[in-house]
């Protein structure tokens, strides 16, 4: 026979914490609660199992719940001595929701089951309160009226108020029996009068319509939403927890309150929370009064003028000091409570682990390591790496008003307001006078010098990995991508969202945590570090195996990524180094010229400004690793737009603007992503890359030479599909290293390796590994290529494929574990089977993704890669990943 039913807070003791995902996590703590002895109304949960099988429309539950619900509820009558149904001693039952993981507000709840017209008088001359009986009898008529009956709440409210204006009463307090009972009278034609028949007097059949209600409402759209939202699947259900009434509104000796064991807001270890005299749960969710504090130091603080529970009932709320501290103890965690005082008595009806913000939790985990309560991989285990963002980039100010005016993706966390620009050089001009929001379709590298006077970007294109978002995450500018309601007219200026617009200059304000898009100024937070974060980086730091490195290249980027931890550069894009405008004429002239001397002169302008960029970057992460790509873009991303800069470089050049037209035109591709890109402008115009190594390498000498410090750079391949296209690589730089060090008279130590960003790379690892001496996938172009999916397109279909359940996640956010996951653990055994002390890292975005993180430790890559200011949420990632990696290999 399968067990359906577990009974607590009686004479029976089943289930406990350990037993959420059958229980519930209301359900489990009830138990756990019970088995410490604290003071826990009788009840008994129905299992998630049940939620399972549960059909409304056909055989609702197992043949044998009918009788486990008979024996657990007899249970809850003896511990009670009432009796449910029984007029002269009856028995009150509220009838809860409870799923794995909290769902705050999505599913259903009725209390004071079991109350008709005969019980509702035995409850008056019981409790020797009409009154109260009679306003419990109205609360639940509409409960269960509404949330089982399926009634609309508003017939209910019409009701309420138009007894309140007849007799010209504010509050519901107001109301003596007697005017209660006809509000009850009133209800129960509403509910004849929309069912057709009456109120259920039996209560029987109320427990069971209850029942079925809770467990109807896991499928609700807005709990079927709320699912989708957090990643919580359909299949876990929620368990029901059947359980003896207890009530705060029983007179002023009864009160029901929230308490936190810890500040939920800064984690400080004070207890924490708030009551209300003569109240039930409802009331202080609704909001009519205002809640009291529970200690006289929160009173003080919040100069309440009310009286605290410390004060009014001390001896409960001593009672309360102590479970608390109990119930910490016994969770090791801080635990969010609900309780209620029914005529003096303390009652727990609920505590779970309680919601905190980013700097409460660090501040809690290091606390509770002093405190010896956990241990430091428990501290670590226990902060949410994403959660790290709130820290390290300013957010919107929860209470601040804001007006929607669209949703993108949440490309580049950070919130920003400023000054709508259309175009890169608006907003470097107007970005030196005040914040800017630099708004594009989608941007492009010319845009940088741009993006990088902005606050914030925004682009109605684009995706996850698109170059705005890629840019954005570098710099810690908050983005927002693929915001494809919003029109934007260039032409014009303007930024139209239906019949709203948005012209230059006006203010707007991103959230790139949410990719939200508000008009108007939003007041934002700053972030705020404390040496408890650095206290948990540390512990990080010496738990992981990973290597953290940094995607960085100019020296804001370098200096960020060391301030947060980088162990190394993964990944320096060099193309970002020739968008200056000293620099992209020298590159415009090198790739427009007609022939290998005219590309040859133009490097040779190039390479002392490559040189010195290298000579910065080594001498800055002196003695740490460096892997410095080799030109990677389509080489059309250089291109000429303006007919002034067609004009300037035909005379740098010496040709006509004709020409020039001509040949640019001839350099256009129709998929430039698919194109004369990557390894393949190194195949075809060797000298590029020759003058590339040989910036490296002087550089190197150079920095080693006057700091003294080992530089080994690490020479990285774009794009290479083929052994072959190593291979001729390889045999360049090795020639150019030959000569540099020939002429130098001195050599050092480098290492050539390749990006994995095509199928075929990852299938043909095995042969490429042979002059690889490295592989760093690039995530990025190898989803793109794998899946056959645009990363600066797919933007615009995403949010449909993930509402359809195709993607689970953004794979351009997270690794597709089943494609692009199998690709590079292929590559990745591949790769070690030629060369077993092969190195492997990641620099593709999913570099900082916490979910991706722990793939990378479950195949053992060496090193992961992301933007700087992404690394503290990599360091931790990794150091659960590992955490989790060494339990599971106890396991096994
Ligand atoms: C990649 O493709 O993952 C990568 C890191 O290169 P990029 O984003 O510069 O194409
Ligand atoms: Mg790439």
């Amino acid at each position: 026979m399968t067990k359906w039913v577990y009974s607590f807070g009686g004479d029976k003791l089943e289930g406990g914490a350990d037993m959420k995902d059958l229980l519930g996590g209301k359900g489990a703590n009830l138990a756990e609660m019970s088995r410490l002895n604290l003071p826990v109304p009788p009840g008994f949960t129905i299992t998630t199992e049940v939620c399972a099988v549960f059909d409304p429309d056909g055989t609702p539950y197992p043949a044998d719940l009918e009788e486990q619900v008979r024996e657990a509820l007899a249970r809850v009558e003896k511990a009670t001595g009432t009796t449910y149904g029984d007029p002269e001693n009856t028995l009150l039952l509220s009838v809860r929701s409870g799923g794995r993981v909290s769902m705050p507000g999505m599913m259903d709840t009725v209390l004071d089951l079991g109350l008709n017209d005969q019980t509702v008088e035995g409850l008056a001359s019981h409790s020797g309160d009409t009154r109260f009986a009679y306003d419990s009898y109205r609360r639940f008529i509409q409960m269960y009226g509404s949330v089982v009956l399926g009634i609309a709440h508003e017939g209910f409210e019409k009701i309420l108020e138009a007894h309140k204006e007849k007799r010209g009463f504010q509050l519901d307090t107001e109301f003596d029996a007697a005017e209660w009972r006809e509000v009850v009278a009133d209800y129960k034609v509403l509910i004849e009068k929309e069912l057709g028949r009456p109120f259920p007097q039996d209560v029987q059949d109320q427990l069971w319509g209850a029942i079925g209600a809770v467990f109807g409402s896991w499928m609700t759209p807005r709990a079927v939403e709320y699912r989708r939202i957090h990643d919580i699947p359909g299949d876990w259900g929620t368990a029901v927890t059947v359980q003896a009434m207890v009530f705060g509104n029983m007179g002023e000796d009864c009160a029901t309150g929230v308490a936190f064991t810890r500040d939920p807001a800064t984690g400080e270890k004070a207890f924490f929370g708030e009551f209300m005299v003569n109240a039930q749960g409802e009331d202080v969710v609704a909001g009519i009064r205002t809640p009291q504090p529970l200690t006289k130091a929160i009173g003080k603080m919040e100069k309440s003028t009310l009286p605290s529970l410390e004060e009014l009932m001390p001896e409960v709320f001593a009672e309360l000091c102590g479970l608390q501290g109990c119930l910490e103890n016994h969770f090791r965690d801080m635990q969010d409570i609900e309780f209620t005082i029914q005529k003096g008595k303390l009652w727990m009806l609920q505590t779970r682990r309680g919601k905190r913000s980013a700097v409460a939790a660090l501040r809690i985990a290091v606390d509770m390591v002093e405190e010896g309560l956990i241990s430091r991989s428990e501290a670590v285990c226990r902060i949410e790496p994403a959660s790290l963002d709130q820290l390290l980039h300013p957010r919107l100010d929860p209470l601040g008003e804001k007006t929607l005016l669209a949703r993108g993706l949440p490309a580049s966390p950070g919130a920003a307001s400023g000054a709508v620009v259309f175009n890169a050089d608006d907003a470097e001009a107007e970005g030196a006078k005040g914040p800017v929001i630099l708004v594009r379709i989608e941007t492009s590298p010319e845009d940088i010098h741009g993006m990088n006077a902005a606050k914030g970007i925004l682009t109605t294109r684009g995706g996850m990995t698109s170059h705005a978002a890629v840019v954005a995450r570098g710099m810690g500018r908050p983005c927002v991508t693929a915001a494809r309601d919003l029109r934007v007219d260039y032409e014009n200026k303007t930024l139209r969202m239906m019949n709203k617009v948005v012209k230059e200059g006006e203010t707007i304000t991103l959230d790139g945590a949410t990719g939200e898009v508000f008009l108007g100024e939003v007041r934002t937070i700053e972030p705020e570090l404390s040496d408890k974060f650095a206290t948990i980086m540390a512990w990080a730091d010496e738990i992981r195996r990973l290597g953290v490195r940094a995607n960085a290249e100019t020296r804001e980027e370098v200096e960020t990524a060391l301030k947060y931890g980088a162990e190394g550069i993964g990944l320096a894009r060099t193309e970002h180094m020739f968008f200056d405008p000293d620099r992209v004429l020298a590159m415009r002239e090198m790739i427009m010229a007609n022939d290998r001397e005219g590309r040859e002169r133009a490097l040779a302008r190039l390479l002392p400004i490559q040189r010195r960029d290298f000579v910065e970057l080594f001498s800055m992460m002196a003695g740490h690793p460096v892997t410095v790509r080799l030109l990677d873009p389509p080489l059309h991303e250089f291109l000429p737009h303006e007919e002034s800069e067609f004009e300037e470089l035909a005379a740098v050049s010496g040709v006509d603007a004709a020409t020039m037209h001509r040949r640019a035109a001839r350099l256009q591709e129709f998929n430039p992503m698919l194109g004369h890109r990557g390894c393949r402008l190194g195949i075809t115009y060797p000298e590029i890359y020759e003058m590339q190594v040989q910036a490296i390498l002087e550089a190197a000498l150079e920095v080693s030479e006057t700091s003294g410090a080992s530089v080994v750079p690490e020479i990285m391949v774009p794009l290479v599909a083929s052994a072959r296209e190593m291979e001729i690589l390889k045999e360049i730089i090795d020639r150019v290293a030959a000569r540099v060090f020939d002429a130098a008279d001195r050599s050092i130590p480098y290492h050539v390796g390749t990006m994995i960003e095509l199928p075929r790379a990852a299938l043909c690892a095995a042969d490429i590994s042979r002059t690889a001496e490295f592989f760093s996938f690039g995530t990025n172009d190898l989803t793109q290529t794998t899946y056959g999916l645009s990363r600066d397109d797919a933007g615009s279909f995403i949010p449909a494929y993930r509402d359809l359940g195709i993607f689970e996640q953004d794979p351009f956010a997270t690794i597709d574990l089943d494609g692009v996951g199998e690709m590079i653990a292929i590559a990745a055994d591949r790769g070690r089977k030629t060369r077993p002390d092969i190195q492997l890292g990641i620099c593709g975005e999913h570099g900082g993704d916490p979910a991706s993180i722990h793939f990378c430790e479950q195949i053992g890559l060496d090193y992961v890669s992301c933007s700087p200011f992404r690394v503290p949420i990599a360091r931790l990632a990794a150091a659960q990943a590992a955490i989790r990696a060494r339990q599971s290999g106890k396991r096994s």
